[in-house]
């Protein structure tokens, strides 16, 4: 098949490069042309595990190529995907500015039959809208499917290549029997596709998110109550995962949700709901506790300064919203670090992954290096993402290397027995304070 791809984001280029690996001919559309350039050339502009090695494949096979031109890249495609950003406008709604935009120009480039597959994620009649923008200057056949991405970065091509299920929103026969084409190299050991309207689609993805994010606000205030009562979020992670109903997944405490989907997913479910005159209680509540939580270690930082972070030297192990991609949006990581910075500390970090992305983030206001060397005379190290390279880190080296051996730890990385024994001054969440 011929496929087309607009918006070469995460995405999009995991998407495209997918769909290229089982056979297809795929364009990738993108407004930024240096990002295109890179492409084009073989470079990489995201880190994803697994997919380099897929994009160079394919790239060299011919199966897939990069254009800024809408109508060049489309021209030949039945399918055309669109992964474009639908980020949170001003009142929190999602902004469709790029998808209408897209749908607009469509409308005036398309003259014969294709199927319009929106990937990225919505508000429930966004389907709708985007029929209505095709058809102002379209007298083609078009089918509008909804077909949300539920992809995981730092898994993405795992995800995407072996999905638990396709979620596709559409009315019409033929798109249906396109789609159920698209994705049958990726159903061969079961067919995981689940057909329903465009509304439901859309509405699955936010409740999908929103769930996951709920699971994470939960956990985190039953957190807060361990440190209340003296109990430990570890062991009640385990008795209430080992039950087959609540399962073991997504119930890590931490330093709250960041990223560019569980955020500002939550909040557009909730401005939709307001929308349809519902107040949307549990997920207000969701989104307070992250608020909170992402914030929570500083004032413990504080506390153990007295108040006094002037000049102070705080490292930072993470900085990527979750491990295993190169993804800075909304991390806590950088939430902290601000505050920190604000107080007058001295920021050093470190990330496998995110250190270029910081930098544009933050500029000069902060030191990046190598994982030991940020730690050198520090008065404290924060862990702000679970890299498994922080897992087992040279001890000795860390105890030689750092000025205080106090460690704020909001991803729960080590044993509190093993801190206690190597003497370390350690704070994490829902656990108990260890000190030599
Ligand atoms: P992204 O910001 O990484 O990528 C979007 C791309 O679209 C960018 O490269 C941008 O330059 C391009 N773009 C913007 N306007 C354009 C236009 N008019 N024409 C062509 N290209 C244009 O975003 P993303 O993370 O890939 O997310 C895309 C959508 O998928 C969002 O709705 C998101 O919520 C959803 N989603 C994201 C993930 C994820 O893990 N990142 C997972 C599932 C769903």
């Amino acid at each position: 098949m011929r496929i087309a791809v607009v918006g070469t984001g995460y995405v999009g280029l995991v998407t495209g490069t997918c769909f290229a690996e089982s056979g297809n001919t795929v364009t990738c559309i993108d407004i930024d042309a240096d990002k295109v350039k890179k492409l084009s050339k073989g470079e990489i502009t995201i880190y994803e595990p697994g997919l380099e090695k897929l994009f160079l494949r394919n790239l060299r096979e011919d199966r897939l190529k990069f254009t800024t031109e809408l109508a060049g890249g489309v021209k030949d495609s039945l399918l055309i995907i669109l992964a474009l950003p639908t980020p949170p406008g001003g009142d929190g709604s999602a902004d469709l500015s790029a998808i209408l935009k897209v749908a607009d120009d469509l409308g005036k480039i398309i003259s014969d039959y294709r199927v319009i597959i929106d990937k990225s994620t919505v508000p429930v009649g966004t389907a709708e809208k985007v029929q209505t923008a095709i058809s102002a200057n379209c007298k083609a056949e078009f089918d509008v499917v909804s077909n949300p991405e539920f992809l995981r970065e730092g898994f993405a091509v795992e995800d995407f290549m072996k999905p638990d299920r396709v979620i596709v929103g559409t009315g019409s026969q033929k798109a249906r029997k396109i789609i159920s084409d698209l994705y049958a190299p990726f159903m061969r050991q079961d067919n995981r596709i689940i057909f329903m309207d465009e509304r439901s689609a859309e509405l699955t993805k936010y409740a999908a998110n929103s769930f996951l994010a709920t699971k994470i606000s939960f956990m985190n205030e039953v957190a807060i109550l361990c440190e209340k009562f003296g109990a430990d979020v570890d062991l009640i992670r385990r008795g209430l995962g080992t039950d087959e109903r609540i399962g073991k997944r997504f119930l890590f405490p931490g330093i709250g949700f960041g990223g560019s989907c569980f955020p500002k997913d939550v909040k557009a479910l909730v401005k939709s709901a307001k929308g349809v005159d519902y107040e949307f209680k549990i997920l207000q509540a969701v989104m307070e506790v992250n608020e909170k939580q992402k914030l929570s270690l500083v004032p413990r930082i504080k506390k153990y300064f007295n108040n006094d972070l002037k000049g102070k030297k705080i490292a930072v192990w993470g900085l990527a919203f979750k491990p295993n991609t190169d993804d800075i949006r909304e991390a806590p990581s950088l939430f902290i670090i601000r505050e920190l910075l604000k107080e007058g500390s001295q920021i050093a970090a470190f990330d496998p992954e995110a250190m270029a992305n910081t930098r544009r983030e933050l500029g000069e206001n902060i030191e990046l290096g190598g994982q030991y060397d940020v730690i050198k005379n520090c008065d404290a190290l924060v862990i702000a993402t679970e890299w498994n390279e922080f897992r087992t880190p040279d001890f000795d080296k860390m105890s030689s290397l750092m000025k205080r051996k106090v460690i704020f730890d909001g991803r729960n990385v080590y044993e509190l027995q093993k801190m206690k024994e190597l003497g370390f001054y350690y704070e994490s969440i829902g656990r108990k304070t260890v000190s030599a």
